[in-house]
């Protein structure tokens, strides 16, 4: 799947799920129309823990509105999100509300828009860029089974969620790493240990 924003040369396809006609709006500024949909999501809306599962249903709600230079469209999309919790990586389950607002010109009117801006085809216009764009912008970067989950334990790996507030470790065999740092400070050691070892080097 090509990655680049730039629009396809090729003409939009009427009946894509995400192509959009202004013909109703005759170009008259002003003249506004609304519409609503149910799309099955497309690839690849997704960031590291989260993202939008492919051909899940998503709703989209647009404005579209004729002004001089082009078409507004304004609209809102929802989309189911599935992905692990950042801190005790189980899965987990929401959805997520996108708002988007492009103008859609007539006319490329300079070198800057040909590469940025969105430009109509005829009288259609195509979201894909502009919806994906906004629901990937408001997935979660951390997203949380629950606002308050513990998280792991950090010596373990259990659940704490599921551990339950009495699991320690105190007075149960330590783990190794942190034996070492009670003998002497971890981070010294370490270092030393690396002296040690190019003095070694050296010597032999
Ligand atoms: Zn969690
Ligand atoms: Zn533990």
């Amino acid at each position: 799947m090509p990655h680049a924003r730039r629009k396809s040369p090729t003409t939009l396809d009427p009946r894509g799920v995400l192509v959009f006609s202004t013909r109703a709006l005759g170009r008259q500024p002003g003249a506004a129309r609304e519409e609503a949909r149910r799309v099955p999501a497309p690839d690849n809306l997704r960031v590291e823990l989260a993202g939008v599962p492919a051909e899940a249903e998503v709703e989209i709600a647009v404005r579209l509105e004729a002004v001089t230079e082009g078409v507004l469209v304004t609209g809102t999309a929802t989309a189911p999100v599935v992905g692990e919790c950042a801190r005790c990586l189980e899965p987990l389950a929401s959805s997520v509300e996108a708002s988007f607002q492009e103008l859609y010109a007539y006319e490329p009117s300079s070198a800057e828009d040909e590469e940025d801006g969105q430009v109509l085809e005829g009288d259609l216009l195509d979201l894909e860029p502009v919806f994906r764009d906004a629901v990937v912008l408001a997935l979660p970067l951390s997203p949380l089974c629950s606002d308050d989950c513990p998280g792991l334990c950090a010596q373990c790996g259990a659940r704490l969620a599921e551990a339950g507030p009495e699991h320690r470790h105190d007075g149960a065999v330590l783990p190794a790493w942190e034996a070492l740092r009670q003998y002497d400070g971890f981070d010294t050691q370490d270092q030393t240990g690396r002296r040690d070892g190019a003095a070694n080097r050296q010597e032999g």
